[in-house]
């Protein structure tokens, strides 16, 4: 089958691969109907994330079950799914504390050896381990394209807003207008705040985050972004901020931001260690909730697209064939032209 492989560091190139078979009773094949490319293939194709290359890049997919193990109850070939980013097991002592993203048996798609070894979503088919656990059916009503964020960005930006414990008529303060930003601006309408101050650089990501539901939008470049959050909150200080850049700089002023009692959730994944301004979180009474997005949240999620809730439609800026993915790469990491997110179809 065609896929997108990581031969080397910074190098892939699209090519033949073999297409994956059940390995394990549990296992599901998944022909692949729509696909995307994330910030987490530059860090892995760089090697800001370790991994050794050699594997088929991509972990967001929305596609049709093609066959299953002796084990899958709940799903039979033609059914359409998607599933989370990072499969777990649901059995292990992490999956039973909430924390699937650090199942002792699961992986993460498309990212090497040292995350499970689980081959990505840049191909024609992939093999999902624990199908029951990790397959969510689509509703006929729905598209491909207004589900294919929900395994990892828009729950990670759902998570953002949980951590942030956003209550309704709160200002909220969102740091990072990418994909990631941009879908904890659109959980944060679910709650209903009274304001949502979206800062980026990036004039075009900030205009989509007006259309998407920000109330107000700063260009960190330009202004002062502190002094113009203290003028939108009457001096007093967000009551709630999201760091979704992964910058130490943004997580400083993630920090000054808020007021007494404020939350901050950091989703932002840091490449180095951070400055944290102790003295003004103890004396503000802050609350920081930080880590990997909560993948248990996609049945909810699909939920309310269904019920409209929730539309990250306009987030697909481009769309491409698997063929053209490599011109999508380009696109994607050198922002040549305006871009937040390419479907791609095998
Ligand atoms: P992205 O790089 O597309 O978006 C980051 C945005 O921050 C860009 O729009 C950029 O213009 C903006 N930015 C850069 N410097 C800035 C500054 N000084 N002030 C304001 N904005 C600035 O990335 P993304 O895909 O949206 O992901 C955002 C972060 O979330 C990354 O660190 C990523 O690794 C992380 N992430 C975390 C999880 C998780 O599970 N916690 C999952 C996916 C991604
Ligand atoms: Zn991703």
């Amino acid at each position: 089958m065609k896929a997108l492989v990581l031969n080397d560091l910074h190098k892939f190139s699209l090519g033949e691969v073999e297409k994956p078979q059940i390995a394990h009773p549990g296992d599901a094949i998944i022909r692949m109907t729509l696909t995307t490319i994330c910030g987490s293939d530059l860090h892995l194709i760089h090697g800001h994330i370790p991994s050794t290359p050699g594997y088929v890049l991509g972990h967001e997919f929305v596609g049709v079950v093609e066959a299953v193990g002796s084990d899958v109850k709940d799903f039979k070939p033609g059914d359409r799914v998607t599933g989370p980013a990072a499969p777990y097991c649901g059995q292990c002592e992490n999956c039973q504390a909430g924390h699937v993203a650090h199942c002792t048996r699961g992986g993460i798609l498309g990212s090497g050896i040292e995350a499970g070894d689980l081959s990505g979503t840049q191909s024609e088919y992939i093999r999902i381990p624990y199908a029951d656990v990790n397959l969510v059916p689509i509703p006929d009503d729905l598209t491909d394209e207004q589900v294919l964020f929900v395994g990892d960005i828009l729950s990670t930006g759902y998570t953002a807003v949980i951590n942030a414990e956003l209550r309704a008529g709160d200002s909220l303060v969102v740091y990072g207008a990418g994909p990631v930003g941009l879908c904890a601006v659109v959980a944060a309408k679910l709650f209903s705040p009274g304001q949502i101050i979206l800062v980026d650089l990036d004039p075009f990501r900030l205009e989509m985050g007006r259309k998407l539901g920000a109330t107000h939008i700063i260009r960190a470049d330009q202004e002062d972004v502190l002094n113009v959050i203290g003028q939108l909150t009457n001096n007093k200080g967000a009551d709630a901020a999201i760091e979704a850049v992964g910058l130490p700089s943004t997580f400083q002023q993630a920090v000054r931001c808020v007021g007494i009692g404020g939350r901050v959730s950091v989703v932002g994944i840091f490449a180095e260690n951070v400055e944290v301004p102790f003295p003004e979180i103890f004396l503000k009474n802050l609350k920081i909730e930080m880590g990997l997005g909560d993948l248990r949240h996609m049945k909810r999620l699909i939920r309310m697209i269904e019920t409209g809730q929730i539309d990250l439609t306009p987030l697909i800026t481009h769309r491409m064939k698997l063929n053209d993915i490599q011109r999508g790469y380009e696109i994607f990491e050198n922002r040549t032209e305006p871009v937040i997110k390419i479907a791609v179809t095998p």
